[in-house]
């Protein structure tokens, strides 16, 4: 007896999304990684009930034309690859084209996009259903919210810590996402308090002081370095300056924020000695390579990478920090010498 069926889309998105959309911040993460790849200068989040009952982001990006405004919720629509071999040279921060499909099957979503070609275009889709599409007028860019988050998967509803928890994930995740793009002027609001505002003027120094205050954008000194295959720089707090935990250590790599032990591990080797036991600095490292290095298809979040080369990069990491650090230590201590 024949007993296997292939799932229909509304039941595969809804098993996507367990990965895709796990609480409310990785929904603002999928939806401002669309407006940076949209080369939006512009981008404003705002949330009600730290997300769970509504999730806005406006941006002023290259929208989307009416046609492309409804395929976007479509399982693998992408305007971002189109063959293998644009699969190993990723540029953008989105490619799967899995995040609006996931992300409407599991919620309430309102979309108002214009390519500034066309009048502009209204839909709105309802646990991944299209209930509304007309024209309607807007300016050239996107403006979507995502309502009643998990309105339709009760158990997974039930998962979501207090408002305080799914907040705190938020703003994290937006302090990086500025952090790694110095260049568009980001603002975060829950309900009608302003939790971080950037300038958008391309100097991450000033985004650093933006999110963690004068006295550690102060205290942070630039390190650089470059071999064949890598061009690393960033920042890093002097070890009077520290925190007790490593959720101050950003790895951003071709743009795209990344999670890695390894990479924190290369800063903390180069700040070795000077550091408090227990004690962690806050930094920012930048990495730019060849894309054909990376691989960023490990996992749909796209959290983590894998990089070829891996431990040239983090020696290259190492030395950077290590010889800024020594440098900004000793010259002080010389001078108080004098
Ligand atoms: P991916 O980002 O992997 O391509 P998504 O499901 O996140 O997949 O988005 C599908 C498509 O919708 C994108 O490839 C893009 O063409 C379009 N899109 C989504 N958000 C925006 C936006 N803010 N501005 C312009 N286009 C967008
Ligand atoms: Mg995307």
């Amino acid at each position: 007896m024949d007993v296997i069926s292939v799932m229909d889309d509304t039941l595969s998105n809804k098993i996507a999304a367990g990965e895709v959309v796990e609480r409310p911040a990785s929904i603002v993460k999928e939806l401002v990684e669309n407006s940076i790849d949209a080369e939006s200068t512009v981008i404003e989040i705002a949330l009600e009930e730290a997300g769970l009952t509504s999730i806005r982001v406006t941006d002023n990006g290259k929208g989307m034309s009416a046609r492309d405004a409804v395929v976007a919720f479509e399982r693998h629509a992408t305007s971002k690859i189109s063959n293998e071999h644009d699969l190993f040279r990723i540029r953008t921060l989105g490619f799967r084209g899995e995040a609006l499909a996931s992300i409407a099957s599991v919620s309430k979503v309102s979309l108002w996009t214009s390519d500034g070609e066309t009048e502009g275009t209204e839909v709105q889709i309802e646990g991944g259903m299209v209930v509304k599409q007309s024209n309607a007028a807007y300016r050239k860019g996107t403006d979507m919210t995502v309502a009643q988050l998990f309105y339709n998967t009760p158990a997974r509803l039930k998962y979501m810590k207090t408002i305080q928890t799914e907040l705190g994930h938020t703003i994290d995740l937006v302090n990086r996402l500025a952090i790694s793009h110095p260049h568009i002027s980001f603002k975060l609001m829950h309900h009608s308090q302003v939790l971080l505002q950037t300038a958008g003027k391309g100097d991450q120094r000033r985004v650093l002081h933006d999110i963690y205050g004068t006295a550690v954008a102060k205290k942070m000194v630039p390190f650089h370095g470059e071999n064949a295959d890598f061009k690393v720089s960033g920042f890093v707090t002097l070890p009077e300056m520290t925190r007790a935990s490593k959720n101050y250590m950003t790895l951003i790599v071709n743009g795209r924020w990344v999670k890695s032990y390894a990479a924190n591990q290369a800063v903390l080797d180069g700040l070795h000695t000077y550091l408090p036991i227990g004690r962690f600095p806050i930094s920012v490292v930048n990495v730019e390579t060849d894309p054909f290095l990376t691989d960023v298809n490990v996992h749909p979040s796209k959290q983590h990478i894998r990089l070829s080369k891996e431990a040239d990069l983090f020696a290259l990491i190492k030395t950077a920090v290590h010889e800024a650090v020594k440098k900004a230590i000793i010259v002080p201590e010389a001078i108080k010498r004098q």
